[in-house]
């Protein structure tokens, strides 16, 4: 192997996973990281001096992870403890109705027969048929390739079986097909609720998206020490491969000559040079020229319309009281289509935001490691303004009135210092993520088309290539180390062909 020099923008999930792969084959990888760690989104913030995941908390497909490491001749399990959750979530909505799902599909029945009745059991048990069904027929085709287009995509999936297409309901809005497999509403927006993890509305994004419930189905885990443990691996990892990562070091472009990359600017002046570069910011970075005029075309533009949610977080320390947190508590808004109707169409801070409450000193059964003020992250979604609108303190502070206001409705009290709050608004989301407004998920995904227009590995650069949760097959820690996996490999692919 020759030492190509492979430069890569960000040192989130999707660039550390492009680079480890890259620098397994023999390259010679740089990262160059804005911020003075890696780990981009899954991020971690020290409350009261103790850590407290501040991004991602619900870790699924574990394989895919497994599989990044044994390509690095290492073991998954020799890095990170992982514990695999019974209890899935909590659902709570106000008038004390509670809703827990599990890991066993069977358990989940039997509480939803008992939340809603015998009919609502049996139509669970047929959802998660439909649910696996989708997740099967795209895992190999779709999630896992180079974005197809929808002709190819049809191809591959007829490839697999004459039914297979009538499995994946692009047409259908998420919210739609919801209805149709339950009678209770309770229901249609608790399953609904996990179009939020790709930063979109339930009444828009197409019911393909189940196919979440099927992944969450499938295994949640719990990272022993918490999830950014995941990046020092990672990053451990990357080292062992010779690669290098520069933390605190700004990419102001990228350079082009004779049409095709060959290097990069940091902020610095330093020009590095490079024979591929893969760009782990947003897409939008480079739609927008943040990472200069040359590549500017190298993406298809993104409209602000066309953002997926942002949010506002709070991570904090308190003593909880009253209601039984879980590890994972989801507390309902009472009206649904008018908290994505505040998101998407008024653009602001929803009026009864639903909350995600992450008790993470809580274990499988909801018992507390310690008696005094335990660690919490509590989201709402917000718009993706956060570059065209700036919330307010008082704006900020009247949305966390209004959630945790639905906190105490369904008995939850939370005795804390409000200085110990760490608030990260769509603003400050915005100044992490450069060119997104503040959106966590990239594109949005709404409309069966969504899929195909979110960017793939390869631009029309040569030697430039996308990676992250922006890009295909899409947001959630899994899906942006696929999308490095993918860029690895366009990278590859592209170099054979050249030689
Ligand atoms: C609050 C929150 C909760 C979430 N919950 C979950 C969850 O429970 N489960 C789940 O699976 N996913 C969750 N996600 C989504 C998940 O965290 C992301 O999809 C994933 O981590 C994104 O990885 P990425 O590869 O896109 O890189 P990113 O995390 O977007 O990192 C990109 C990196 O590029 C750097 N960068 C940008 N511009 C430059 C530049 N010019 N020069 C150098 N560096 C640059 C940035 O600083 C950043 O570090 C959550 C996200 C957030 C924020």
């Amino acid at each position: 192997m020759t030492n190509h020099r492979v430069a890569v923008v960000g040192a989130g999930i999707g660039g550390l996973v492009a680079a480890l792969e890259l620098a397994v084959q023999g390259f010679d990888v740089t990262v160059f990281e804005r911020a003075p760690r890696a780990g981009g989104k899954l991020r971690e913030l020290s409350v009261n001096g103790r850590p407290v995941d501040a991004g991602p908390t619900v870790f699924t497909l574990r394989s895919v992870f497994e599989e990044i490491f044994q390509r690095a001749g290492s073991r998954l399990a020799d890095h990170l403890t992982l514990t695999p959750l019974e209890t899935l979530a909590r659902h709570a909505w106000d008038a004390g109705q509670r809703l827990d799902l599990y890991a066993d599909p069977e358990r989940s029945a039997e509480a939803i027969g008992a939340f809603a009745g015998p009919e609502e059991a049996r139509r669970y048990r047929h959802f998660c048929g439909r649910a696996r069904r989708v997740f099967e027929t795209l895992e190999t085709p779709f999630i896992r390739a180079a974005r197809p287009g929808p002709l190819t995509l049809t191809g591959r999936v007829l490839a697999r079986g004459p039914g297979q297409l009538r499995n994946i309901r692009p047409f259908a809005s998420l919210w739609r097909a919801l209805g149709r497999e339950f009678h209770d509403p309770r229901l249609q927006q608790l399953f609904g609720r996990y179009a939020t993890y790709m930063g979109s509305s339930p009444f828009s994004a197409p019911a393909t998206l189940m196919l979440i419930a099927h992944v969450e189905q499938a295994g949640v885990w719990t990272v022993e020490g918490g999830m950014y443990r995941i990046v020092e691996a990672l990053c451990r990892l990357l080292e062992g491969q010779g690669a290098s990562i520069r933390c605190a070091t700004e990419v102001r472009q990228v350079i082009i000559r004779g049409g095709r990359v060959t290097g990069l600017e940091i902020d610095d002046g330093d020009t590095i040079d490079a024979d591929a570069v893969i760009i782990n910011a947003d897409s939008a970075a480079v739609a927008t020229g943040r990472l200069g005029l040359a590549i500017r075309d190298s993406v298809p533009a993104q409209a602000h319309s066309g953002r997926s949610l942002s949010a506002v977080t709070w991570a904090l320390t308190a003593t909880a009281d009253g209601f039984p947190l879980h590890r994972h508590t989801v507390f309902f808004s009472a009206d649904y289509a008018r908290e994505f109707n505040d998101l998407f169409q008024a653009r602001r801070l929803p009026e009864n935001p639903t909350v995600y409450v992450c008790a993470q000193d809580r274990d499988d059964h909801a018992a507390c490691a310690n008696s005094g003020p335990e660690r919490l992250l509590c989201l709402v979604n917000a718009p993706a303004t956060g570059d065209s609108h700036d919330f307010s303190h008082q704006e900020i502070e009247s949305c966390r009135h209004q959630a945790f206001g639905l906190l105490q409705r369904c008995g939850l009290s939370l005795c804390m210092d409000s200085d110990t709050a760490l608030a990260t608004t769509p603003a400050d989301f915005e100044n992490l993520f450069p060119a997104t407004g503040g959106a966590l998920y990239g594109p949005v995904s709404h409309g069966w088309r969504a899929s195909f227009q979110r960017p793939g590995s390869r631009t029309r650069v040569p030697g430039l290539y996308l990676a992250g949760g922006s890009t295909h097959p899409g947001a959630g820690v899994p899906m942006a180390a696929l999308s490095g996996r993918q860029a690895a490999l366009a990278l590859l692919d592209d170099r054979s062909g050249r030689q």
